[in-house]
């Protein structure tokens, strides 16, 4: 049997990366520059080189940008690097007369201005990610960012008045919020009806700022903390409307990121821009996370790094590991029979124990972790990556 390689249902998606940002976040340890105007310009210069390289079996379905924050951009710089990515081309057709689905761009509050979203309008694109993160001052000053819960509800007015989806982040457990405070972030989300709302357990990163002004509750371990955050969000925002379809993920009916769930079912995405990631033609590979490094990779043959070849076996797990965080779990038949792999049999022993220890739910060929099983889903990632 000739394995299908990709799900009915994958296509490609096309995530950019834009790596500015105004300041550091204390607890941020991802790769971003400060908003140089030469680097800006570098950045938009080998943008438009790296789209020209390129020529794609099939047109993205899916466009997202991210950061870093898109937003920091300019009207006439967003105008370049939007122009640069809808030159992309299958050899017949460009991004430019076959627009996305789904094009969704990163906003932290403070960028948000009209003649931005005007913009963006025009452009075609679909969907705001709000960098909101929470509605308590006290709570946003401990992460350090800039914004005010006045000015995201004001940001996030406007992006509803020009007709945008919209999806906001927020972040919980983190060192000082008390779950009461939790409660009033998720009671104020329910309260702005976005479309969309993705849920972050803060991660103490080591080596950033964070990790040296803070030390976490010590009453609780952070796992018992963390696990009363999740039990709130999991049943909250469930009993009020949002479909919890995967793991940090809720949305309105009809209102999942597609693009997300491309990358979860182990579809195609190929990744522009420094730090960005592909999962392209069988490969996985990520290009040079530093502007000036990916700027010089771009005269390269292969400017990538560390360039993977997946396997049917390897995407079969992936696909099998990613498909778990997703709520509604997998159908172990229909991945066996895209990667002609029995994947029942492969993993027989772990289901049966995962089974056995009410981690995991069986109903014929479905299967999805149970509530406690999600809550130990990196763990068991890993159990099948052994
Ligand atoms: S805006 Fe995002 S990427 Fe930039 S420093 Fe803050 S957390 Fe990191």
């Amino acid at each position: 049997m000739k394995p299908q390689e990709k799900a009915e249902d994958s296509f490609l998606g096309l995530y950019c990366h834009v790596p500015f940002c105004p300041h550091r976040c204390a607890y941020c340890a991802f790769y971003h520059e400060p908003p140089k105007r030469e680097w800006i310009d570098r950045y938009l210069d080998g943008i438009q080189k790296e789209v020209a390289s390129i020529t794609v079996h099939s047109l993205p379905k899916t466009i997202f940008f991210g950061g870093g924050t898109p937003g920091i951009l300019s009207t006439k710089d967003f105008q370049s690097l939007s122009s640069s990515i809808l030159s992309l081309s299958d050899g017949h057709k460009s991004l430019g007369t076959n627009r996305p689905v789904e094009w969704t761009v990163e906003m932290a509050p403070s960028t948000v201005k009209e003649d931005k979203l005007l913009l963006m309008k025009e452009l075609g694109i679909t969907r705001i990610s709000l960098g909101i993160q929470s509605f308590n001052p006290h709570t946003l000053n401990t992460l350090g960012r800039r914004h005010s819960a006045k000015q995201a509800l004001l940001a996030y007015e406007l992006i509803r008045e020009f007709a945008f989806d919209v999806n906001i982040d927020l972040m919980f457990a983190i060192p000082s919020q008390t779950l009461e405070s939790w409660s009033s972030d998720l009671q104020k989300a329910i309260e702005i009806q976005p479309d969309h709302i993705s849920t972050y357990c803060f991660t103490h990163e080591e080596n950033t700022p964070f990790d040296l002004k803070l030390s976490p509750d010590k009453s609780l371990s952070k796992e018992e903390s963390d696990l009363l955050f999740y039990e709130k969000t999991w049943d909250y925002l469930p009993e009020n409307g949002f479909i919890h379809y995967e793991i940090s993920n809720f949305a309105r009916p009809g209102k999942q990121c597609l693009h997300n769930l491309n990358t979860w079912d182990m579809g195609e995405w190929i990744g522009i821009g420094p730090a960005a990631a592909s999962q392209y033609n069988q490969t996985r590979y990520n290009n040079p996370a530093s502007i000036e490094k990916w700027y010089e990779s771009l005269s390269h043959q292969t400017p990538f790094e560390n360039i993977t070849p997946l396997t049917p076996e390897s995407l079969a797990t992936d696909a099998l590991m990613f498909g778990l965080r997703k709520i509604q779990g997998v159908n172990l038949d229909s991945l066996s029979s895209r990667y002609a792999i029995d994947l029942r049999k492969k993993y027989a022993p772990l289901l049966h124990s995962l089974s056995e220890n009410k981690l995991l739910i069986q109903e014929g060929p479905h299967i999805r972790l149970s509530r406690p099983g999600l809550l130990l889903s990196d763990s068991i990632a890993l159990d099948f990556l052994e």
